[in-house]
């Protein structure tokens, strides 16, 4: 199975033609800080802005008034200024569900969309726009791709991105969509600590056999991962952290400090509190060099020394330590099986941090790399390893085009995706969309584009004989296997009757280079086109359940409703229904909102009726 080398840049026309260079970028995709670098001369260089300063993009949208988007540092301030329309931390929102997110709404400062529909995604309510997480991170990801071609005055297409060791298979599958949509084939999605080991040239050789312990403190969040390296293959053993532990904590204890020996009152007051914070944030900063730090806010001077600030902290680095012992514990090894400890993140600039975690390690630290720029650098080795001019790392067998199956509106829905090493088993759960459904037709398609209509037909089978059940009940699992010769079983098998079927598809490489250079190629073209035509399908789609549930709510629940309410709800139906004959899916979405915030309350109180009549009716 040979890796496929597609030109993309021949299929553009004139305008990139001018560009030769053909480089594959490394992209760290941050919570707090995003960066693009690549490998020049055998060396990783992290892009910097065009005055040369900074490396790091803030991972923040701002959208003003006329939704245009400012992206990085000068979306920083607005976070203050217009917190409901700059949007942070969106890579924790990346495939999650609002019943994922519910215990940590109030977190974000912007309106996080609840359309009532169980597991529907997210979405990012601006103004009158809806995004999702996936178009959000492509803004980011277009700012990368705008920063390094004009650095390099080369049009870029190809790129590496990095996602934490614990995302899983929806979470990948997003941040490849946003890349695409970003006009970036994304070539590869690589853990962020197999990245920082690259970084440190832990891996590269392909004698390598390692324990590595990757430890990541940000701003806002902590992992530990413990990998195995093998011959260049990196398994990741275990994972363990706090997605809410970062510098931001260590910040918060000094502010909590000052508020507390000098009596500052931060009621109503954002501008004192956002003025301690930052002051708070420089004490802890200069504690990499000074033993004491001292500032004057609204004529108080503050203080804090070193060994006072480490009191305050030794807590959070604690926490921090218990989940690598977690973490050792659930790799199934002993710490001193760990050959390298490497460090990344700003965060573990901090003394404190680096004596604790060398203590607990029993060894020194791999920490001579920026720890803001280590995951970006690995990417860009990666990317360049993938570019093929590092010969002697092992290239593994990957498919070198996703493969999935067709799911309401003609969408395709990848199981397998592009670049996955094979052999692979991957699985995901369906359900069906119709009371009473007995059959289920299951057609399999390959290549990259949303709609199977563009993509190319394996098969198809139906699965037959599923026991009547109302829509949304049966449990579909849909089990692909590819093994390394290409050969692709799928299995259908509705889990709680157990009926099920396999079949083996033809092999999914029987397609000349020529044809997958080009459907690669029509794939980052059509991006945009693509995920606009999907994001209408899926907003139909959710918006007709929305409308079933509807109509049912109000048949079965016309006793407790008062006339004007059925009316009141039969109107925002219909209006929901009219929207959904439109092109527009933030109309859609806008009728869907309106509706559900009319109706949640109602379903409150049906609930609580038919609660109470259920325990009338029991003897307690
Ligand atoms: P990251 O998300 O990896 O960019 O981490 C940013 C975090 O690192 C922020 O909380 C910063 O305050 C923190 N940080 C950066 N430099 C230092 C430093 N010298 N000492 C302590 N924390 C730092």
């Amino acid at each position: 199975m040979a890796r496929i080398p597609i030109d993309l840049s021949k299929g553009k026309l004139k305008e990139a033609e001018k560009t030769t260079d053909n480089i594959i970028i490394g992209i760290d995709l941050g919570t707090t800080n995003s960066l693009v670098a690549y490998l020049k001369d055998g060396k990783p260089n992290v892009i910097t802005d065009s005055d040369g300063q900074n490396t790091l993009v803030p991972s923040i949208i701002h959208f003003e008034q006329d939704n245009s988007v400012i992206v990085g540092t000068d979306a920083i301030e607005k976070l203050i200024s217009d917190p409901s329309n700059t949007i942070f931390s969106i890579k924790r929102l990346m495939a999650k569900s609002f019943q994922d997110v519910e215990d940590f709404k109030n977190f974000f400062s912007y309106k996080i969309i609840d359309n009532d529909v169980e597991d529907s995604l997210v979405k990012i309510r601006v103004r009158d726009k809806f995004y999702t997480p996936v178009e959000l991170s492509a803004k980011i990801l277009e700012q990368l791709k705008k920063r390094i071609e004009k650095s390099l005055d080369v049009v870029v297409s190809k790129a590496v991105i990095t996602v934490p060791a614990y995302f899983n298979d929806a979470q990948r599958q997003a941040t490849r969509d946003a890349g695409k949509l970003a006009g970036l084939e994304v070539l590869r999605i690589v853990n962020e600590p197999t990245a920082a080991s690259l970084a440190y040239g832990i891996g590269l050789d392909a004698d390598d056999v390692k324990t590595v312990a990757v430890y990541d403190l940000g701003g806002g969040t902590f992992d530990i991962s413990i990998l195995n390296i093998e011959h260049g293959i990196f398994e990741v053993l275990a994972t363990n952290g706090d997605t809410f532990l970062g510098g931001d904590d260590f910040d918060r204890a000094i502010q909590q400090y000052w508020v507390s020996e000098y009596g500052f009152n931060l009621d109503n007051n954002v501008a004192l509190s956002q003025q301690l914070r930052l002051a708070a944030e420089a004490a802890k900063k200069s504690f990499s060099v000074n033993t004491s730090f001292e500032t004057r806010i609204n004529d108080q001077l503050c203080k804090i020394d070193r060994s006072t600030f480490e009191k305050l902290v030794k807590p959070l680095v604690e926490r921090t330590i218990i989940a690598c012992g977690n973490a050792i514990k659930d790799a199934e090894i002993s710490i001193d099986s760990i050959d390298e400890v490497i460090m990344v993140g700003g965060s573990t600039r901090m003394s404190i941090v680096q004596d604790f975690v060398s203590d607990f390690f029993q060894k020194e630290l791999n920490n001579d790399l920026n720890p803001d720029e280590v995951v970006a650098l690995g990417a860009a080795v990666q990317a360049d390893v993938l570019a093929g001019n590092n010969k002697d790392i092992l290239l593994l067998d990957v498919t070198p085009l996703s493969l999935g199956i067709e799911t309401i509106g003609g969408l395709m829905d990848t199981i397998i995706a592009r670049n996955t090493k094979v052999p692979i088993k991957a699985g995901r759960e369906y359900t069906t969309s119709v009371d009473g459904q007995k059959n289920l037709k299951v057609a399999v398609f390959q290549g990259e584009r949303d709609l199977v209509s563009d993509n190319r037909k394996l098969g198809e089978f139906v699965l037959r004989g599923i026991p009547p059940m109302a829509a949304g009940i049966p449990k579909i699992e849909i089990h692909f296997l590819l093994n390394a010769d290409g050969i692709l079983n799928v299995r259908a098998k509705e889990l709680r009757s157990g009926v099920e079927q396999t079949v083996e598809m033809r092999s999914p490489y029987g397609i000349s280079e020529e044809e997958m250079g080009r459907m690669l190629l029509e794939s980052v073209q059509n991006a945009k086109g693509d995920i606009a035509v999907r994001a209408l399908i899926e907003a139909r789609t959710e918006a007709q359940t929305v409308i079933n549930a509807s109509h049912k709510f109000v048949k079965q629940n016309a006793s407790i409703l008062s006339p004007e309410e059925i009316d009141r709800t039969i109107l925002l139906v219909q209006k929901l229904e009219d929207a959904t004959s439109k092109e527009d899916k933030d109309i859609i979405q806008a009728c869907m909102e309106d509706l559900n915030e009319y109706t949640t309350p109602l379903a409150h109180r049906a609930l609580d009726a038919n609660i109470s009549d259920a325990m009338k009716g029991k003897k307690l």
